[in-house]
């Protein structure tokens, strides 16, 4: 099958996604030109590497963010749009692995995650739809039970006050559709445009003195007493670097590489609906759902059905992304099947093992953060925030992420896609059964 390779992009223009179609104030940023000097250098312009910037700038420091394509270009333009709570694992199963205690430390750090990216959209203003309310829907009767104990662990032992159980009949007319048996909905969860934001960070990192560079591509990192990054157009030494490139690493640090893993996700938007979009979300929450490999979906401010998707393991994207994510969108909505696909993009992410974020200081001047695991909107955004603090010799907050476990995959480098290409196909394979 003919596919596009994204495994080494170029310098390029932002995946032809409608997010990119709906960008608002795009602004060129020049590249890299000869040999520069900061405090802090930091690789990769998705959230991570902007939130570290904006938060890096304020406390005082001078920051250079180099960005191999454009800023947004990742997986911070493309994806799914969806804000969540908590940790991508759930508290009953944090509880179990790492102990009530550090477990609520986790959950704590989750929702200041959620109020961070609420508060930033706030304080810089920036336009990128946002709204309340995300939906979690039960693909499998056999799942209801555990959802109705973590519905409880949380009123309970966290406090949460704003989540609303569903019972089958309340899914149905909350979704638009009958496959589903159960679920619940937060209010304090929700969704925005994914790339506005990135952009509306860019422009707070930038107006607080962060200077940015897209079309620039770190090459190489040398070691020594000021770490050294190499470009294609010039060299950055600084006192800290920071990897942000999350899924798209491709060999700046093979002790990262071991243990975050790229993971290929499709998204597709629809036509607008116009009415008939209130029929399926009338109250236009996001939503997901409880398969292995998540369905996520959401109106668009435009009343276009956003629904992502699938996954693929290997380096190719499929070559008919929108058939292949329509093909899914109809197990949910049978009755779009008369309406038009609009666009349909790719993206790539990365988990862990635990799918827990797998933030390190690796060595002296030297941290990476990533494998937010189909969770970054918050996360990610969060960590940035992290990364500042621990760089102003906070490291508090920053060492509850990084005592956390990160085994390697098994199978190395070369064979771990396809070790955990079976794995991940066998839990798709169960997602059915
Ligand atoms: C299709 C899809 C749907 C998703 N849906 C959701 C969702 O609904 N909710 C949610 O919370 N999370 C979701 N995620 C995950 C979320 O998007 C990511 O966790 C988050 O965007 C990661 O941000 P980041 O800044 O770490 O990485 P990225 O946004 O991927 O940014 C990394 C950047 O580093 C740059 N880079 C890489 N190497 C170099 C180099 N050598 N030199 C210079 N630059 C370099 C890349 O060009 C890239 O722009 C989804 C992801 C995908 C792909």
């Amino acid at each position: 099958m003919a596919g596009s390779s994204e495994v080494k992009p170029k310098a390029d223009a932002h995946a032809p996604s409608y997010y990119a179609a709906t960008a608002k104030g795009l602004e060129a940023h020049p590249p890299l030109s000869g040999d520069a000097s900061a405090d802090v250098c930091i690789i990769g312009g998705g959230y991570t590497g902007l939130s570290a910037a904006l938060h890096l700038a304020e406390r005082g420091r001078s920051v250079r963010l180099i960005e191999a394509n454009r800023l947004g270009w990742g997986a911070s333009g493309r994806n799914g749009g969806q804000l969540h709570s908590g940790q991508r694992r759930d508290q009953s199963t944090l509880e179990h692995w790492l102990g009530e205690a550090e477990a609520q430390r986790l959950f704590a750090l989750g929702e200041e995650a959620k109020a961070l990216v609420k508060s930033l959209i706030r304080q810089h203003s920036i336009d990128c739809d946002w709204r309340d309310g995300l939906i979690h829907a039960v693909h499998k009767p056999r799942y209801l039970a555990d959802i109705k104990t973590e519905i409880s662990l949380l009123r309970d032992r966290y406090q949460v006050s704003d989540i609303t159980e569903l019972s089958r009949d309340e899914i149905a007319a909350r979704l638009g559709t009958s496959v589903y048996f159960g679920g619940w909905r937060e209010q304090s969860a929700g969704h925005l445009h994914p790339l506005n934001y990135a952009l509306g960070l860019a422009r707070a990192a930038k107006q607080a003195g962060a200077i940015l560079h897209e079309g620039t591509r770190a090459i190489r990192l040398t070691q020594g007493a000021k770490p050294q990054v190499v470009t294609e157009s010039g060299t950055l030494t600084a006192q800290t670097v920071i990897l942000a490139c999350n899924g798209y690493l491709h060999g700046l640090d093979a002790d990262t590489e071991a243990r975050v893993m790229p993971l290929h996700n499709f998204v597709l938007a629809t036509e607008p609906l116009g009415e008939r979009a209130a029929k399926l979300i009338p109250g236009r929450e996001a939503a997901g759902d409880s398969r292995f490999v998540v369905y996520y979906w959401r109106l668009s401010a435009d009343n276009r059905l956003i629904f992502g998707g699938g996954e693929t393991y290997g380096p190719r994207f499929p070559s008919d992304i929108k058939g292949f994510v329509r093909n899914h969108m109809l197990k949910i909505y049978p009755q779009l099947s008369d309406i038009k696909i609009d666009y349909g993009w790719g993206g790539t992410l990365a988990v862990t093992m635990k799918r827990l974020p797998y933030m390190r200081r690796l060595r002296p001047g030297l941290y990476t953060s990533g494998g937010y695991s189909g969770q970054g909107v918050g996360t990610a955004t969060f960590a940035g925030k992290l990364l500042a603090e621990a760089i102003c010799g906070e490291q508090d907050r920053f060492d509850i992420f990084s005592r956390l476990p990160a085994p390697p995959f098994p199978g190395g480098r070369l064979l771990r896609h396809p070790t955990m290409a079976l794995a991940m196909m066998w839990y798709a394979l169960r997602d059915r059964l």
